[in-house]
This record gives C-alpha cells, structure tokens and sequence, in this order.
C-alpha cells in the first residue's frame, strides 16, 4: 500500500496538504481558545483565560453586549468577566474565571468545560497537616449567633462585576503564622470532620493592626457574632472576598470603599478563639483558597 499523497512533489507541498485538511477539520467553535493549568493542587485558585475571536472585543467591559458563556467545573458555574485586551489593535475577546480547587475536594482528574470545549485537570493532594488543639470551656462548641451563619453564607456567594483588586493581595498583618490553610483541626481530643482551617491565623497581640488585603468594597463590617466575633468582610469584586474575624475593632462601616494595606481594625479575641490572633481567610466564588497563592501570583 502506498500512502503518499503525491510522490512526484517535493515535501513542502505535502506539508500544505495535511495543514489544508487540518484546517478543514476544525470544528466550527475553532475561534474561542480556553488556557488553564493542567495541574492544580487542593485549596489553590486556578485562572481560566478564554480568548474567542467570534465574540466582539471590549476594552473595559461587556463584550458588546454578547451573552458570554460560563465555566462549568464539578456541579458549579462560574462566570467569565471580560479583560481589557494587551494589544488594542487585535480582535476578539479576552475573559477570565477564577475557580478555587476547594481544599478537601477528593484529589483526581476534572473536567473544565466553556461550551463545547472541555479541558482536563489533574487535582493534587494538598497534604495539610492535622492540628492539635485545646479550647476552654463555653469556647468548644459551634453554636452561632442568629443571622450570623445566613449573613456568611450570602458574603461567601456573592459575585459583582467590577474588580477592585491591582496586583498581589498583601498580608494583613505583620504578626507570625501561627496555622496555615489547609490544617485538620483534632480539638479537645476529637478529630473535626469535613472541617479544614479555610484560612490564616496571624497569632498578633491583642490590638495590633489589621489592614485589608487589597482594594474592594466593605460587605460586612459586625460587632458580636458569637462564632466569627468582631467580622469584616471585603468584597473584591469577581467573586473574590476577604474575611477578617475575631477582631477586638472594626475601622469601617458597610459600604465603604477601602485601599489595599488601609487599616481597617484590630486583633482581637472575639467569638471562637483561644487568644488573640486575625484568622483571614479568602475566598473565591464560595470556595476558600490559599491565600498565600494570592500574596505571591497575580490573578
Ligand atoms: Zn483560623
């Protein structure tokens, strides 16, 4: 059997050949290009860029008004908001979705699909350590205030378009990690189940400052809750949110505008907690990520 095309021609013409029929056989969605990690591991935040050449370009905004379609990843959606374009001459459409790789979720391959497009992802175990902990009496129990775990829940979901944040996140604080993200916590003796620290402790003395991670809107500015205490939550825009609980002060009010590293309230001791110490945590579309990822990379 003979399988050359045209033996009689020199090989560049048999080149073009296969790069016609490559071109032939694309399917008609060849416009819009998906790029991902093919890796990511447990509580890290992958950044989905989507780049559609049939979708009009929008240098800050809204595609021209097309409907853009959305990132399904395990049983969730996320959304697409659109990037301002590096080179204004080009064509097309840029977008991004930040999906975090929740910290407990069971470590395998996932499917990312944008329409017709699908990517695989390869999800690596975490390794957190488990924690051993003790806390004092009337401080070992989960019980919230009223409205204060409705209250979380509706911050932790909530997705606005603009987006606040430039650049790295910064620390919070300047005081020493006492726990990082990920831990299993083996409290009073009892190892906490489908519990994982969904945060940082900064272990700061009582009062020491606290300023936010980066620019973004005051969601949630509560004095008291029984579980969180004292709580700020910042909105960033995007689906991404801080949270700053325990606090012994809050410097803002809901619905104020904050600059990254402003001052927004002190370490404290409030609601669930064996001392002092800022537990911040960061999430993004409802799912709690490694906020060291966020002081290191740009999303
Ligand atoms: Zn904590």
């Amino acid at each position: 059997m003979n399988y050359q095309i045209r033996p009689a021609l020199p090989f560049i013409s048999k080149s073009l050949f296969f790069l016609y029929l490559a071109a032939f056989l694309q399917p008609a969605s060849a416009a819009m290009q998906l790029e991902l990690p093919a890796v990511a591991k447990q509580g890290e935040c992958i950044r989905l860029i989507l780049r559609d050449d049939s979708l009009p370009a929008s240098g800050d905004g809204a595609a021209g008004g097309a409907a853009l379609p959305v990132v399904q990843f395990r049983d969730k959606s996320y959304k697409i908001f659109p990037l301002p374009r590096p080179d204004a001459s080009a064509d097309g459409f840029v977008g991004r979705a930040l999906i975090g790789i929740p910290a407990d979720l069971e470590p395998g391959n996932y499917k990312v699909r944008v329409a017709d497009k699908e990517q695989n992802v390869k999800v690596l175990a975490g390794n957190f350590p488990v924690q051993v902990m003790r806390l004092p009496k009337g401080k070992d129990n989960f019980n919230a205030s009223p409205g204060e775990e409705d209250t979380v829940k509706a911050a932790k979901e909530t997705v606005s378009s603009r987006q606040y944040w430039d650049g790295k996140f910064l620390r919070p604080s300047s005081a020493r990690v006492s726990s990082g993200f990920g831990l299993r916590r083996r409290v009073n003796g009892k190892l906490l189940k489908d519990y994982f620290h969904s945060g940082i402790d900064f272990a700061g003395g009582l009062g020491s400052p606290v300023a936010a991670c980066q620019s973004g809107k005051v969601l949630i500015a509560h004095q008291g809750w029984k579980l969180h205490g004292n709580t700020i939550c910042i909105d960033h825009g995007q689906g991404v949110l801080s949270f700053y609980i325990h606090l012994s002060k809050i410097l803002v009010k809901e619905g104020d505008i904050v600059k990254a590293g402003q001052k927004i309230g002190a370490i404290g001791s409030t609601g669930r907690a064996s001392g002092p110490h800022l537990h911040f945590s960061l999430y993004v579309n409802n799912d709690a990520t490694s906020p060291f990822d966020w002081f290191t990379k740009v999303f």
